[in-house]
């Protein structure tokens, strides 16, 4: 994936309300999850602001996060997450490929 594509999906999840209750779309082919990053990142072993899945967030009673947006994977959502949090990170549960540890 492109920095181009990134961008993209970044204005697309802002004409978006997080809180409406819709975790995925699908634009094209493409089925786009919805990403959030924890605001609390002593939360995890790494202490790193880990990136979730609204579903894995949702599952672990995630308090303070913030909305990313919806990507068609974790990799362009942790990269997203840098610009917010420079030590972002995948979560190792829902965002394996995005995850360093
Ligand atoms: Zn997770």
């Amino acid at each position: 994936m492109n920095k181009k594509t990134v961008t993209s999906t970044y204005t697309l999840s802002l004409s978006f309300d997080p809180y409406a209750g819709q975790a995925e779309i699908i634009t094209g082919e493409n089925i786009m999850t919805m990403y959030y990053i924890n605001q609390d990142q002593t939360n995890n072993p790494g202490y790193h602001h880990e990136v979730h899945t609204r579903e894995h967030a949702e599952e672990l009673h995630i308090q303070r996060k913030y909305f990313l947006g919806f990507f068609p994977n974790e990799v362009e959502a942790v990269q997203v997450g840098k610009r917010i949090y420079s030590d972002a990170d995948g979560c190792a549960v829902c965002c394996p490929r995005a995850h360093r540890g």
